[in-house]
């Protein structure tokens, strides 16, 4: 029998903080994860070079059914208390765009720095660890059956993040666990995830497939303005993930080519000025010229790439305008769980402390990281949320 003040499972991101942070207030901190590695999505992410946080972080780059639940957490451990520990370490690291930092080297530096913070507390670190089954002992605190042996604990904070990737270890044992306790746990969906289309609209994105153009997406009264990548499958890049964590089946998405131009103007006074050039060569100051042309062969409007400006009808620009500047797409789907980042929705975070990341229901219990309904935009939120509610956490069990 191995005995623990508090047994984490999931040796991710979170777990790894909250482990760290635990063990170093002297708690006797087992950490257990079922994979062959910890940390494996801290490796993959952000192109391996890991984007950890943002410089800019606010509840508002966080989606939950509490929006407020997020805030505490947030504000008692910040990205500068986070860029603080890397600092510490000599850890290199640059502002790539929009606040988001990366390791300039390798996200395993990154790793590197949350496995010496556990070693520090004294974090036992278990991989390969199966969880068979968790019990409330009739003594207090939990009794765990795991491929490695049986665990006591005090603690039990889980930590086993989304369903998101599941051939590196995600699956839904923290949700059927909050279930198991009395928790309710929120429609789930694969969210930071690129979008797929069928028929007509297929064709087009496979045209394209590799040409990122700038654009401003809106769904549900949010707008992101970052790069839009036309793929094999649909759309991908920086902008459709984004929104993406707003978007439900069945929702159009309306995307403006052209964010910030007055399009309509623009077009009267080539008119007014009788262009020679082309359309598409006018507009490729703006937009790839293949794009333009794809595009409006698509809408019908091919006419367009060649009519004299002078000739154009006030219904020309209005059209133009609409395909190039309110163009509405609906998804047949999106790529799912395979290639998502992150998974929406999660445990309700209505019966968890939003300080200690308590059970309110079970006295002893924790839940951390992802696995909550707390879903941060691309840009390092996600892992800031992990941090921020590890160490709260930490400081708690
Ligand atoms: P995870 O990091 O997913 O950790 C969960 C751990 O639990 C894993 O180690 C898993 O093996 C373990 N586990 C799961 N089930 C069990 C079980 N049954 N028994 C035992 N152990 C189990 N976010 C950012 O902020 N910036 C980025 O650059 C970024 N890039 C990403 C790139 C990709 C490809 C992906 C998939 C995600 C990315 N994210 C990024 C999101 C971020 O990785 C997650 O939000 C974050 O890792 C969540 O932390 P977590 O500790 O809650 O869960």
């Amino acid at each position: 029998m191995n005995h623990y003040d508090c047994v984490i499972i999931g040796a991710g991101a979170a777990g790894l903080m909250c482990a760290a942070t635990a063990g170093q207030r002297g708690r006797k901190v087992a950490l257990l994860d079922h994979a062959n590695k910890v940390g494996k999505k801290i490796l993959m992410s952000g192109g391996g070079r890991c984007n950890f946080t943002n410089y800019d972080i606010s509840a508002e780059n966080y989606l939950s059914g509490n929006p407020h639940f997020c805030k505490s957490a947030l504000s008692r451990y910040t990205q500068w208390d986070f860029i603080a520990l890397v600092e510490k370490y000599g850890l290199a690291y640059h502002e790539k765009t929009l606040g988001q930092l990366f390791c300039d080297n390798k996200a395993r530096d990154l790793l590197n720095i949350l496995l010496a913070e556990c070693d520090k507390g004294g974090v036992d670190i278990r991989t390969h660890t199966e969880i068979f089954q968790v019990e409330q002992a009739p003594t207090g605190g939990f009794s765990l059956t795991t491929s490695a042996g049986r665990y006591e604990c005090q603690s039990l904070v889980i930590a086993t993040g989304g369903l998101s990737i599941p051939t590196m270890g995600a699956t839904g044992f923290g949700y059927d666990i909050a279930k198991q306790f009395g928790h309710t746990v929120t429609r789930r969906d694969a969210a930071l995830v690129p979008f797929t289309f069928k028929g007509p609209w297929l064709a087009l994105t496979q045209s394209l497939a590799g040409v990122a153009v700038p654009a401003q997406v809106s769904c549900a009264g949010q707008s992101f303005a970052e790069a839009l990548l036309f793929t094999h499958k649909g759309i991908s890049g920086p902008a459709a993930l984004q929104i993406s964590n707003y978007w439900y089946p069945e929702d159009s998405i309306t995307v403006d080519w052209l964010p910030g131009v007055d399009l309509p103007n623009q077009l009267k006074q080539w008119r007014q000025n009788a262009e020679k050039a082309s359309l598409g060569t006018l507009l490729s100051t703006y937009l790839p010229k293949r794009f333009v042309v794809q595009w409006l062969e698509f809408h019908d409007e091919k006419e367009l790439l060649q009519k004299p400006l002078a000739d154009w009808r006030n219904r020309d620009i209005d059209a133009l305008s609409d395909i190039l500047q309110m163009w509405q797409m609906r998804p047949t789907g999106t790529e799912g769980y395979r290639t998502a980042e992150v998974t929406r929705g999660g445990i309700d975070t209505d019966d968890v402390s939003s300080k200690t990341f308590a059970s309110q229901k079970t006295p002893g219990l924790y839940f951390i990281g992802e696995v909550l309904d707390v879903t941060g935009w691309l840009g390092g939120y996600n892992f800031q949320w992990a941090w921020a509610s590890g160490y709260c956490c930490g400081n708690h069990v």
